[in-house]
């Protein structure tokens, strides 16, 4: 499949009905998400089972299983899982949804996790820890999205695993919340490959 359908497929994903700010549910836009997806498939990286972290309403999850992974979503929001559900079916997507908090998830035979945590932004930084841990448990290959200037941090949270690429990329977060006061904000993150094999 062509990266341009993949992302007019993922187009037809619905975001979160109510974000919760606590959660920090931002959805991936399907530009971005097809864009880590096919990076990752052409590495090979989709070919075992494919773990998404915080899936929220599954874009990752979804995309993974429409190319072909067997994919798996962990959520901790069963209103978010509940459209990933919805959304899985309306796109013919098989993916194992799971009701579960990743500080304390278990699960094996993952090969690759793909995923985009919470960044602490609401809470301080550190947001992100429980899911890097995680991640570094069960993954052999992360792709994971991360505040800009997070290399450092996370270089030295995810030994003796190793940062095999960073990518800089601009993340349009839409106005879901309160405190927002623009309509569309564009933020600078970091895509990571991480290596644990
Ligand atoms: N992966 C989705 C959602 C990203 S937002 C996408 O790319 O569109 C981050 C998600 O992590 C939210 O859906 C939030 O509910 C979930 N989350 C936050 N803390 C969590 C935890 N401890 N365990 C499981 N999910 C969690």
């Amino acid at each position: 499949m062509k990266k341009r359908k993949l992302d007019m497929i993922l187009e037809r994903v619905e975001g979160f009905s109510a974000p919760d700010p606590r959660l920090e549910q931002y959805s991936t836009p399907a530009p971005i998400a097809s864009e880590i997806l096919y990076s990752a498939l052409m590495r090979g990286d989709l070919e075992g089972t494919v773990c998404d972290l915080g899936c929220g309403t599954g874009i990752l999850a979804i995309g993974a299983a429409i190319l072909g992974s067997r994919s798996v979503g962990v959520e901790l929001d069963p209103t978010a899982l509940k459209i990933a559900n919805e959304n899985a079916r309306r796109l013919g997507a098989t993916v194992g949804f799971v009701r579960g908090d990743v500080e304390s998830i278990a699960l094996k035979g993952v090969s690759t996790v793909v995923m985009n945590p919470p960044f602490g932004a609401q809470r301080g930084s550190g947001g992100d820890r429980a899911f890097l841990r995680k991640a570094t448990e069960i993954g052999e290959v992360i792709y994971s999205i991360h505040n800009a200037g997070s290399e450092g941090f996370i270089r030295r949270f995810v030994e003796p695993c190793k940062i095999e690429e960073v990518q800089r990329i601009a993340f349009p977060l839409k106005r879901s919340f309160k405190f927002h006061s623009k309509d569309v904000e564009i933020i600078e993150v970091e895509l990571y490959r991480i290596f644990c094999r």
